[in-house]
């Protein structure tokens, strides 16, 4: 579970590239003065810093789509009025749909209309819109810009902001990291899940029994849910770069206690036990929430796709026993960018909240 405001939190603590352009322009009814060219030191920042597209051919509409957070940054706390949104989707610099916000959608898409956080760099986050888009894969969008329109001191202000999507081409084959009948519980950003800048790919899922039972037993305890216990294994070969295995284990259903978090992460997020597999190309499994102790593989073991990594657990920021999956581009999940994957067997490309699928 990450709330919008960890979500942002993550968003600037991660954001390393703003792609932004900075440009005013007078609009008809203000009159331009000579000491004001740079009116202000607002900036739109984007993240994640890579944005790929997911295709889908759900219904047998092949539609791609994509999500990234466009952000306001401000000198000060103070928020401008802000007065529109345009965002285009561009296919060879030729812009193929706009969609317009007005300025009571911009107010009502604002992320942060309840109060600006303090970014790390770059002053404050006054606003934060997640933009997101479904469309025909027809259209071959390959960039978003953004242009925000807000009113201050200094008259009407634009702000452009051009995003590239990327089509990922994933270079691992994976299997699910576990075998028999599961079910995804959170799936990918789009699918309102994960949002976190290496996660917004990322898969959560519990594991059932033949007949497709969550429970194996009456009662609130972790060991009455049906995956509780099962071998979790390696998605691909690899060297193992991080593992950790000394958590607790939530110790009740239904309850993400922050009692049992690490410091590091008091507010949520914490992945609990977990190892970290480097697959020697550049991309790496982050697989977290392994029972208490149950850890067979340390730092520099080099593994061999489908070997026993420990057992399905529920420690961490967690609160039903479960395995969370997730492919980036780093070894350390609070830095790196998410990649967006498929599963050899198992779930395949339905990474979707609720569905249902069998690993074999
Ligand atoms: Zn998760």
């Amino acid at each position: 579970m990450i709330s919008r405001r960890t979500f942002l939190a993550a968003a600037v603590a991660g954001t390393t590239t703003a792609l932004w352009t900075k440009g005013t322009h007078a609009s008809s009814t203000t009159t331009p003065t000579t000491s004001i060219d740079a009116p202000s030191e607002l900036g739109l920042s984007v993240q994640p810093t890579r944005v790929f597209k997911r295709t889908s051919d759900q219904n047998r509409l092949r539609t791609e789509y994509w999500l990234f957070n466009l952000m306001l940054r401000s000198p000060s706390q103070d928020k401008p009025a802000l007065a529109s949104l345009i965002v285009n989707g561009m296919s060879h610099g030729q812009v193929v749909r706009t969609t317009s916000w007005t300025a009571q959608a911009v107010a009502k898409s604002d992320l942060l209309a309840a109060a600006p956080m303090p970014a790390k760099e770059g002053g404050w986050l006054v606003a934060a819109f997640s933009i997101g888009d479904e469309v025909p894969v027809a259209l071959a969008i390959d960039s978003v810009r953004c242009v925000l329109e807000f009113e201050d001191v200094h008259g009407r202000q634009r702000l452009e902001a051009t995003v590239q999507l990327e089509s990922y081409a994933q270079k691992t084959s994976l299997v699910f990291p576990f075998k028999g009948n599961g079910m995804i519980t959170q799936g990918g950003a789009w699918n309102d899940g994960h949002r976190n800048r290496s996660g917004m790919f990322a898969i959560d899922a519990i594991g059932l029994t033949g007949l497709y039972a969550a429970m194996t037993a009456a009662g609130d305890a972790s060991r009455s849910a049906a995956g509780w216990g099962r071998s979790i294994i390696a998605p691909a070969a690899g060297t193992v770069v991080v593992a950790r295995g000394d958590r607790p284990d939530q110790p009740v259903l239904g309850v993400s206690d922050p009692a049992y978090f690490v410091a590091e992460f008091p507010n949520g997020g914490d992945p609990g036990n977990h190892v970290v597999i480097d697959h020697g190309n550049g991309e790496f499994s982050a697989i977290d929430h392994f029972q208490h102790g149950s850890l067979r593989v340390a730092v520099g073991d080099r593994i061999v796709q489908g070997q026993a990594l420990g057992l399905l657990g529920n420690s961490g920021d967690s609160n039903t026993p479960h395995v969370h999956h997730q492919l980036q581009d780093g070894p350390d999940w609070t830095r790196a960018n998410a990649l967006p994957h498929a599963y050899a067997n198992g779930p395949r490309q339905q990474h979707d909240r609720g569905a249902f699928f069998s690993a074999d």
